[in-house]
């Protein structure tokens, strides 16, 4: 197979591990033109992994050099932590500046890249 417009073979990747880094990998990968192919061990999706993810400003970064802003459709808000026991009760609370997302939130999931 060549490139689009280019008369050499379009380059190939293997990616083992389709978690975070692979999928990100991957879509980085056919961004510039190679053809990329994810194996992931795990047959649970992704948006099962994860309660609430706390986000940094690396994953902003690489969203939106895939073309996707990250925007606050992607999570929420938070000022405020709430520590609990055992038992579900309160037995701290601190301030907090934070934006949580979840898998099932932030793209590329994997169905996109199978
Ligand atoms: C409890 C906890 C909470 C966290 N909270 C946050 C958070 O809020 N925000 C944040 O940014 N980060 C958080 N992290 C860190 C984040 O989970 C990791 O940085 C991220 O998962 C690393 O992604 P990765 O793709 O490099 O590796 P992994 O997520 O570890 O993925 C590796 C993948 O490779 C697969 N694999 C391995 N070997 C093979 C094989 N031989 N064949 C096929 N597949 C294989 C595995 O099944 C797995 O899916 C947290 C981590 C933990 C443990």
């Amino acid at each position: 197979m060549l490139n689009p417009g280019e008369g050499r073979p379009m380059s190939k990747a293997l990616i083992i591990g389709g978690s975070v880094g692979g999928l990100f990998a991957a879509n980085m990968l056919r961004s510039i033109g190679w053809e990329a192919a994810v194996f992931e061990r795990n047959a649970e999706e992704l948006t099962r992994r994860g309660a609430g993810i706390s986000t940094h400003p690396q994953l902003h970064d690489v969203t939106r050099r895939l073309g996707i802003p990250f925007d606050d459709s992607m999570g929420i808000h938070i000022d405020t932590v709430v520590f609990l026991d055992r038992e579900g009760r309160c037995y701290d609370r601190r301030p907090t500046l934070r934006f949580m997302s979840s898998w099932g939130r932030v793209p590329p999931r994997r169905d996109e890249t199978s």
